[in-house]
């Protein structure tokens, strides 16, 4: 088992003991321990880099303060640093707009989509008292459409039927149609994701954003990917407007470092996170807790 960064800090501390102020080589000590962390953390390598360069920068010019040692101040700085990258606070779905409000889901095959949109599904019938359409528009697999119609039925929301010979733009117009028809307050959109990523699919998820022009378009991804998220975090923020993250199977053994590359690279915050295959397993993303996970 890997040393975890609160370790590694608190053995450093130890050592410096009896010292009375920052230097640079106690500075150089943490720097290393904290790159070798967030690396075992499987937080992406440039990540790794920006963030290690950001807590060199802050250690240097800080000055020790009242009863605090040279070695606290130093882990109080990293984790300071850690949890702004994280983003602050909670960052809630917005609903802000004139219903249907429209969130569509973007990410690769696998990450969670579907069961991702049931879920929020869910939570929004259950924490925001909303009445949710939800949709597909992945026309590739048969068997996406009636995944997500049998997850729809276990969240409790009603569900709106598309078809593979139909094209997504198509699709989603009639069910923006359906839903201020009859008076849905939030339509989510699951949409086709790929193995990898590819420019027709691209091209597809931007029009269905032209033409949908949602309030909230959510980038699900899986925690489990590590190193890979940054790539997929990267050509998905080129190619839409990303408004939050979903960061998935956090339930996983992994240390959750995704959450840092995928939050640093799009700059949108991460709004939920699934610990969970259940209907239930969605939790609002707490950024201060999972800065703790990732500490270890
Ligand atoms: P999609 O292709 O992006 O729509 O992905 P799916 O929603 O079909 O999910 C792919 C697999 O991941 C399924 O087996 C899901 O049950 C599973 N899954 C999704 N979210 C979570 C999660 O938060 N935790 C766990 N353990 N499994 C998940």
């Amino acid at each position: 088992m890997a040393s975890t960064l609160t370790d590694r800090l608190s053995r450093l501390v130890k050592t410096m003991r009896g010292q009375a102020r920052i230097t640079e080589d106690n500075v150089q000590d943490m720097l290393r321990e904290v790159r070798m962390a967030l690396l075992e953390a499987d937080v992406a390598l440039p990540v790794v880099r920006d963030f290690v360069a950001r807590v060199k920068e802050k250690a240097l010019g800080a000055e020790v303060v009242g009863s605090l040692s040279p070695g606290q101040a130093l882990v109080g700085i990293v984790h300071k640093e850690l949890a702004a990258t994280m983003g602050e606070g909670i960052a809630d779905i917005n609903l802000a707009a004139q219903p249907p409000a429209i969130i569509l889901m973007a990410g690769l095959q696998g990450a969670g989509k579907t069961t991702t949109t049931a879920k929020l599904a869910k939570h929004l019938i259950e924490k925001r008292k909303k009445k949710v359409l939800t949709v597909s528009a992945d026309v590739y697999r048969p068997a996406a459409i009636e995944q997500l119609k049998t997850v729809t039925a276990q969240a409790g929301a009603e569900w709106f039927p598309s078809a593979p010979d139909q094209k997504p733009h198509d699709i989603a117009l009639a069910a923006v149609d359906h839903a201020r028809r009859h008076f849905f307050d939030v339509l989510l959109v699951d949409t086709a994701g790929r193995l990898a990523i590819d420019e027709a699919l691209m091209a597809e998820i931007r029009d269905l954003h032209a033409t949908l022009k949602p309030v909230e378009t959510l980038f699900v991804v899986d925690a489990m990917q590590g190193q890979d998220a940054i790539n997929t975090a990267k050509a998905f923020k080129e190619a839409l407007p990303l408004t939050g993250i979903v960061l998935t199977k956090l339930d996983g053994d992994s240390r959750g470092g995704a959450a840092l590359s995928v939050r640093q690279i799009t700059g949108a915050p991460i709004k939920f996170a699934g610990v969970s295959e259940k209907i239930d397993g969605l939790e609002v993303f707490d950024a201060e807790r999972h800065a703790g996970r990732v500490l270890g």
